[in-house]
């Protein structure tokens, strides 16, 4: 048998990043140009590729991910679903910017209608770097998403030699190339050589078994996201509201917490049908109901573990199909 007809055939879809970024010097880490670096030029960077899968590469976007939009993600999501439906696809990779990985990783995990695998990959070196991370991480991206093990994991981030499921990903670091960590749950598995290990699967619901849905959805729902500090008040929160946002993640301190002088805004957005999610600051850690704050009280839903930018990605989701509060905090528990 031809040897490439056993091959795994995955699409690389490229979306930019650091990933795709360049600069002036080999020994340049900062200050580089991100998302300059065409699809084409990723797959001939690592040719090592062509003897573990058949790759086509499509560029979807071109920027750095603090860029990513609603539009970008419905549209990519949309095409991996296109793709996924296929029979020549067996799995996808999304080369994407780190600074909003974990977002779109998660959004992809409640959208996507397939089992079979997609993986996210990043670089926090650019191409042009000593010692860039994105070539082997590539690498290992691909013999994950062509790994029949990677099938109903859900969508999953590869770096650094370690898998890591979407809802568990954090970035934790800004410069190093060990910055995605799993802290509350861990990974789901490691890249060795040309193998791709597993040890866990992802507990909450995800793709094939997710309630939510694409079609005839044209735009996301607007959700802000207000930090809790020192000294603050209403006002980021009132904005938000006269802005039109149908849902506020509070991003509180420690168990999620409000402030005295904040939760007056939070009541008024509350009977004004705006949908409000507590959830921590900046560690990690469960967020229960009425820890602090008197959620049956005030009608707020409480996060789970989900970090603020993921929780806002879970409540725009939400509101794509109810404002019922308690139905929220349903799918808060489930998801
Ligand atoms: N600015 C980059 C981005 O697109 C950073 C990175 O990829 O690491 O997110």
């Amino acid at each position: 048998m031809n040897h490439s007809t056993t091959l795994p055939r995955i699409a690389l879809l490229a979306t930019g990043g650091t990933i795709a970024g360049s600069s002036v010097s080999a020994t340049q880490y900062v200050g580089y140009q991100p998302a300059v670096t065409p699809v084409g030029a990723l797959l001939e960077a690592v040719p090592a590729l062509a003897t573990v899968a058949l790759v086509s590469g499509e560029q979807v976007a071109q920027v750095a991910s603090q860029d990513m939009t609603g539009a970008v993600l419905l549209a990519l999501a949309r095409r991996v679903n296109a793709l996924l439906a296929g029979d020549d696809c067996d799995g996808v990779v999304i080369t994407h910017g780190t600074n909003t990985m974990e977002e779109t990783a998660y959004f992809l995990n409640l959208v996507v209608r397939s089992s079979k695998p997609v993986v996210l990959v990043g670089a926090m070196r650019p191409g042009t770097a000593l010692s860039a991370d994105g070539p082997m991480n590539l690498y290992r991206a691909v013999i994950t998403a062509g790994s029949q093990q990677a099938h109903g994991r859900g969508v999953m981030l590869v770096m650094n030699d370690q898998i890591i499921g979407a809802r568990d990903l954090h970035k934790t670091d800004t410069l190093t190339v060990d910055a995605f960590k799993a802290p509350l749950f861990g990974v789901l598995g490691l890249v060795v050589d040309s193998q791709a290990r597993f040890y866990k699967g992802a507990a909450r619901r995800h793709t094939l078994q997710s309630e939510f849905d694409l079609a005839g959805l044209e735009t996301l729902p607007r959700v802000g996201i207000v930090y809790g500090h020192t000294d603050d008040d209403r006002t980021a929160i009132d904005a938000l509201v006269a802005a039109g946002a149908r849902g506020i993640v509070h991003a509180g301190a420690g168990t999620a917490s409000v402030s005295a002088n904040a939760s007056g805004g939070i009541l008024d957005a509350v009977a004004r049908g705006v949908a409000v999610v507590r959830a921590p600051r900046g560690s990690h850690g469960f967020v229960t109901r009425r820890m602090e704050f008197d959620d049956d009280r005030h009608g707020t839903i409480a996060g789970d573990t989900l970090s603020p930018p993921k929780a806002r990605i879970l409540l725009q989701l939400a509101l794509t199909r109810t404002r019922d509060v308690h139905e929220i905090q349903r799918i808060f528990d489930e998801y």
